[in-house]
């Protein structure tokens, strides 16, 4: 049941960002070969035969994620959803409702 509405929100998550992203001009063909972490469940973009893009589960055990300490953390991310916005206003404001 829990992990059943884990994966659910995390592919709602990518879904998102995607949507994000094309909105932003980028093409399915630069997206394809994103991985996303989520928790101990990482996701890859795949493009399909028709063009289009495929969230593949990737099967790992465990993902550690090890950030450099340079690595600039963009100041106006959603925490929830990592999607990046141009104010921190509308950043805490974009999952404001899933609580
Ligand atoms: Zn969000």
């Amino acid at each position: 049941m829990q992990i059943q509405q884990t994966q659910t929100t995390s592919r709602e998550l990518i879904e998102r960002w995607i949507v994000q992203k094309v909105l932003e001009g980028k093409t399915n063909q630069e997206l394809e070969g994103t991985m996303f972490v989520y928790g101990n469940e990482a996701f890859k973009l795949q493009g399909t035969a028709n063009g289009a893009l495929d969230i593949k589960e990737q099967t790992v055990s465990e993902v550690v994620v090890f950030r450099k300490k340079d690595e600039t953390e963009p100041a106006n991310i959603c925490r929830a959803c990592g999607l990046d916005y141009s104010s921190f206003k509308e950043a805490i404001e974009c999952c404001a409702d899933v609580d």
